[in-house]
């Protein structure tokens, strides 16, 4: 109560702040006060914390000071900018009238509100990707459970399962393009269906906070925006329409409408207007493409890199030849969302295909790209009532090109180019306004005049020979007045503030005739004018003015009419974005040395000379060795060992890789290949390899995989990067092999498991469809050379001295490695038991086949973490008993020592000691 006592000797500017913030609560307010905008209390504190602007008081009345900190009022879009990339909303408030000299305060209005979801400005928007807002609607969102940790553990289906499964409307628009999409999905996918849409911005209702995964920015809204009926009123009102079946909303699809209606509300309310450009909703059913997980899309760097800093080594830096800004969008998307229909890949690879054969065309093709702009974003602004002199100019030289385009493409034969080529609606109508209208050199904004072109106006051609001949007429003044006055040095002259004058130096003013008027006074000169000056001076206002009114008038005739046409600019637009991505793939194909992928729906994977598309483009192309790669029916899990660094995660992601290649329709980095199609492709790296993100590294492994065991199928591709490798070296390889053989036995999926413990090499010949593929290395003295060539059966050894060796370890202690490696294996019977699990007879081979648990036939899924940490494994451990003397284990724990320590801070004396309890170990 004091507080609001306090409040009412404020000052009347933070009374009217109050005032407004009340309505804009969860936006950053920036209030306009002259030249620069402010924020006050909470969002002082919080802008300064943001943008790192120095946090002042202001004086508040008798209620003491305030919080302040403000901005330049000329480097808004560069504050907003960083605002928005947070996530921020920022409400934009102007001063609607001039200040006057009265104390009255200026009147202020919220003109725009800025959200991450919604912008517009090309300043605020990344030409190469969409910008969605996406909303969710949940049947039941209120947190019964305990949501925010269920979220976390998608693994543990007890409890969360039930949660998982709960049905998500899902709608996404790109306020900036016009594209919305509307699609249907479970809380346990919402993470890859968004992962599709990358949205800036998630609208939730009130009871529906939880939903989004986190690291999304959420509005959220009132609840009733989001109930059944009201969603349906908005859209059918919103597109003047009887009812939803048209768009191709079912019946089941209430929690879509729901989606659908409460964002199309909301970017109403913050783009009035806005919605009449809207495309109308795309309903997507499932299966129509692949989702690919956020995982999956960040291990196999798919748009951006692993480690940011490191170029722009992504699959999408590679593939991205694309001209257009729209184009370069459609392929982000097509990348994040491959097909799954044979069908339809095939006929994207056709298109592709036939602009590989044939270059000329291509090139042809590129070049009338090259000079489209963002046809999309153009027409959406200008349909906005906002875009500028220039965009206008802009969108009609694209249209210029359209027709070159039609032209340079009129051989081509596939299905797909000629879908897209015929009846390209080269926007005739708009070019021809365009092109009249508009001047070719066109200002940026209105305000410098000269916009309209000459020709297209007769008023504004005779207003302009009004002005020039009374400019001309000014500056024939300075010659008659020179004669007049006999004053040589006598000048005209013009300035913003006193419009004409003549001007006189000092030493002249005694010559200054009659009826010349004093206007100026300057230190060495006099500027004067003349009655016949000033009535010609008022023709080239008076006429200057006129024209002003007039451009602008005319301009947004021009711009309006344009709107009645950016439906047709969005389909060209849409038709030239997918002509562009086409002639792109082909130019990449062409360039890398890409091949087209035969797409089978039999169960292949079978690539030769297959390579990994981002590595080889960062190293002298003969320096990367292809390798052949087939899984099929009988050989549908590979075990890939090799020592660290051999070049298997490499082959494992370049498999990955080249199927989401082709299911986008693309060409593939091989010499040949024949794939089936794929329902997902899941990756997943072990903890080590993955970026930290605050959670337990082995725990988030866990959970990753426990995803994979429940989503994958037997048309998956799963492929499993060192899985395990998180915790202590038993534990690690019984929790791989116990996920190998489920996925071999229960799922069938396609896999490919690298891992550096050899041990697994034993998988290949205990169940049937599983072999062994490792990454060569030679040994060559004590050196080992990567030879990165995939060779039939295990590894053999983990070489971890060499690469210890290679690392730098100083020669004596290597020396001493090996020594108690050789006594380590000499201490050691060899046993030929086989691990007694997994269905499958062991194969004949004979070779290769020792215990790891034991001959008492523990399976993997008995053994306890302690039971099988690193630290129990000792001469005596019945364990270490069986382990063959061919087959050291790979991370043995004098090696794991050797590894671990830091050379570098070691005294000799240490150095000493630690050579001696590494002895000790070995006894
Ligand atoms: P691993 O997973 O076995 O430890 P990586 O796959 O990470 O090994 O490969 C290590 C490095 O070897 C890579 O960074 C890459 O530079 C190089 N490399 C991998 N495969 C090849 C190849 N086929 N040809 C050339 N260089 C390769
Ligand atoms: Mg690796």
């Amino acid at each position: 109560m004091a507080k609001s006592r306090l409040r009412g000797s404020e000052t009347p500017l933070m009374r009217q702040w109050r005032e407004i913030k009340s309505q804009h609560r969860d936006s950053l307010v920036f209030f306009r006060v002259g030249d620069f905008y402010e924020m006050f209390c909470d969002d002082a504190e919080e802008g300064s914390r943001l943008l790192g602007l120095t946090l002042t008081t202001r004086n508040n009345g008798a209620a003491g000071r305030v919080p302040l900190a403000g901005i330049p009022a000329k480097a808004l879009d560069e504050y907003l900018a960083r605002l928005v990339k947070l996530g921020r909303r920022v409400a934009i408030c102007e001063q609607i009238e001039e200040a006057s000299s009265g104390k009255k305060i200026v009147r202020r209005k919220v003109v725009e509100t800025v959200t991450p979801g919604t912008v517009l400005s090309k300043r605020l928007l990344e030409a190469k990707r969409n910008n969605y807002v996406a909303a969710l609607a949940a049947a039941d969102a209120s947190p019964a459970g305990d949501a925010s940790s269920s979220r976390d553990a998608s693994s543990s289906r007890d409890g969360s399962s039930s949660r998982d499964a709960l049905p998500v409307g899902v709608a996404a628009i790109d306020v900036s393009t016009g594209e919305m999409s509307v699609l249907a999905s479970t809380l346990g996918e919402l993470d890859e269906v968004l992962a599709r849409f990358e949205p800036r911005e998630v609208l939730v209702s009130e009871s529906g906070r939880s939903l989004p995964p986190s690291g999304f920015a959420a509005t959220v809204r009132p609840d009733w925006l989001f109930a059944p009926q009201t969603a349906r009123d908005e859209l059918v009102r919103r597109y003047r329409v009887q009812s939803l079946d048209g768009f191709g909303f079912e019946s089941g699809d209430g929690l879509l409408v729901q989606a659908a209606g409460a964002l199309v509300a909301y970017v109403e309310e913050i783009r009035p207007g806005m919605s009449k450009n809207l495309w109308t909703p795309r309903v997507l059913r499932r299966g129509s493409t692949m989702t690919l997980d956020s995982m999956t899309r960040r291990n196999l760097e798919l748009v951006e890199p692993l480690r940011p800093g490191e170029g722009d080594a992504s699959l999408l830096s590679v593939l991205d030849a694309t001209k257009t800004p729209m184009g370069a969008r459609l392929l982000r998307s097509q990348l994040l969302a491959p097909l799954v229909d044979a069908g339809a890949i095939r006929r994207r690879l056709a298109g592709v295909g036939e602009l590989v054969d044939q270059p000329a065309v291509r090139a042809d093709l590129r070049d009338a790209l090259g000079r489209i702009r963002d046809v999309e974003r153009l027409a959406t602004r200008i349909g906005a009532g906002r875009g500028s002199p220039r965009d206008v100019l802009a969108l009609g030289l694209s249209a210029r090109q359209l027709p070159r385009l039609a032209q340079a493409g009129e051989q081509l034969e596939s299905d797909a180019l000629r879908g897209l080529l015929d009846g390209l609606d080269a926007l005739t109508g708009v070019e021809a306004l365009v092109t009249n209208a508009i001047s070719e050199d066109a200002p940026a904004t209105m305000t410098e005049g000269g916009v309209i072109r000459s020709g297209f106006n007769p008023e504004v051609d005779e207003l302009r020979a009004a002005r020039d001949g009374a400019q001309e007429f000014i500056a024939g003044l300075q010659t008659r007045e020179r004669e007049n006055t006999g004053i040589a040095s006598l000048r005209v002259g013009f300035n913003k503030l006193f419009g004409y004058y003549l001007e006189v130096t000092r030493p002249n003013l005694h010559r200054v005739p009659q009826y010349f008027i004093r206007k100026q006074t300057l230190t060495g000169a006099e500027r004067f004018f003349t009655p016949e000056l000033k009535e010609w001076e008022e023709k080239v206002f008076g006429a200057e003015d006129r024209i002003a009114q007039l451009e602008q008038s005319l301009f947004e005739g021009v711009r309006k009419e344009l709107a009645r046409a950016v439906p047709r600019m969005q389909e060209t637009a849409r038709r030239v974005a997918e002509l562009d991505v086409t002639a792109a793939l082909a130019e990449v194909a062409e360039a890398q040395g890409y091949v087209r992928p035969e797409v089978t729906t039999e169960f292949a994977f079978d690539v030769t000379a297959c390579r990994h598309p981002v590595v080889e483009t960062m190293m002298p192309r003969e320096d990367f060795i292809p390798n052949d790669l087939r899984l099929d029916q009988d050989g549908r899990v590979a075990i890939l060992t090799g020592p660290n660094m051999a070049g298997k995660s490499t082959v494992l992601r370049q498999t990955g890789l080249v199927q989401i290649m082709a299911q986008m329709g693309s060409f593939v980095p091989a010499d040949r290949a024949r794939l089936a199609v794929c329902d997902r492709v899941f990756t997943r790296v072990g903890a080590s390899d993955s970026l930290a993100r605050g959670q337990s590294t082995f725990m988030v492994e866990m959970n990753e995989t426990a995803s994979i065991i429940h989503g994958a199928t037997e048309r998956s591709l799963v492929l499993l990067d060192e899985i395990g490798r998180g915790t202590s070296t038993y534990d690690g390889v019984s929790i791989a092999w116990a996920v190998t053989e489920h996925l071999h036995e229960r799922v069938g999926a396609k896999t490919v498991f690298a891992t550096h413990y050899h041990e697994l090499a034993q998988l290949g010949d205990l169940l049937p469809c599983v072999k062994n593929l490792n990454v060569a290395v030679r040994e060559s003295g004590d050196e080992i050379v990567f030879l990165r060539r995939l060779e039939e059966g295990g590894a053999d050894r983990s070489y971890g001295i060499q690469v210890a060796r290679l690392a730098g370890f100083p020669t004596g202690l290597i020396a001493r490695a090996r020594e108690l490696l050789a006594e380590l294996e000499g201490a050691r019977s060899a046993g030929g038991v086989g691990l007694g699990r997994g269905g499958g007879a062991p194969k004949s081979s004979g070779h290769d086949q020792y215990s790891l648990f034991g001959a008492e036939q523990v399976s993997a899924e008995h053994i306890s973490a302690e039971h099988l940490s690193a630290e129990h494994v000792s001469a005596e451990h019945p364990m270490a008993e069986h382990v063959s003397a061919e087959h050291p284990v790979a991370e043995h724990p004098v090696v794991e020592r050797l590894r671990s320590m830091d050379l570098d801070r070691m005294t000799p004396l240490e150095a000493l000691s630690a050579l001696h309890s590494l002895r000790e170990m070995t006894k």
